[in-house]
């Protein structure tokens, strides 16, 4: 299971991005997840919720992006989507493709509770 690998990983990130004793504020964590990383969302978000509940953290939550897989003919510059893994271009059948998007796995953005919320 190595969702559980990685969402130590975006803790750390977490953890090295945010002042400490700005730590216990951070309510959202943004990532963009390529289709091609293997990560399952739903896996990624339990793994992460099971760590954080130990640490200041624990009122932190995902929000996973899925970025689709994306490539492009070298050929013929056509630019596609691949639904599957069909390895050639569908609009001149060449092998010569380059993968654009579909392996991200990194945090865009970490959001930090407001003032307002911190009165409870
Ligand atoms: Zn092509």
């Amino acid at each position: 299971m190595h969702e559980l690998g990685i969402a130590q990983n975006i803790l750390e990130i977490v953890q090295q991005s945010v002042p400490e004793d700005q730590v216990p504020a951070v309510r959202r964590v943004r990532l963009r997840v390529g289709q091609l990383s293997g990560v399952v969302p739903d896996s990624l978000d339990f793994c992460f919720s099971v760590i954080v509940s130990e640490t200041a953290m624990k009122k932190a939550g995902l929000a996973i992006e899925q970025v689709p897989t994306v490539s492009r003919c070298k050929d013929c510059m056509h630019q596609f989507r691949m639904e599957d893994l069909a390895f050639l271009c569908p609009a001149c059948k060449s092998a010569n493709l380059e993968l654009i998007s579909g392996r991200e796995l990194e945090v865009v953005e970490i959001e930090l509770a407001d003032e307002s919320d911190e009165a409870l």
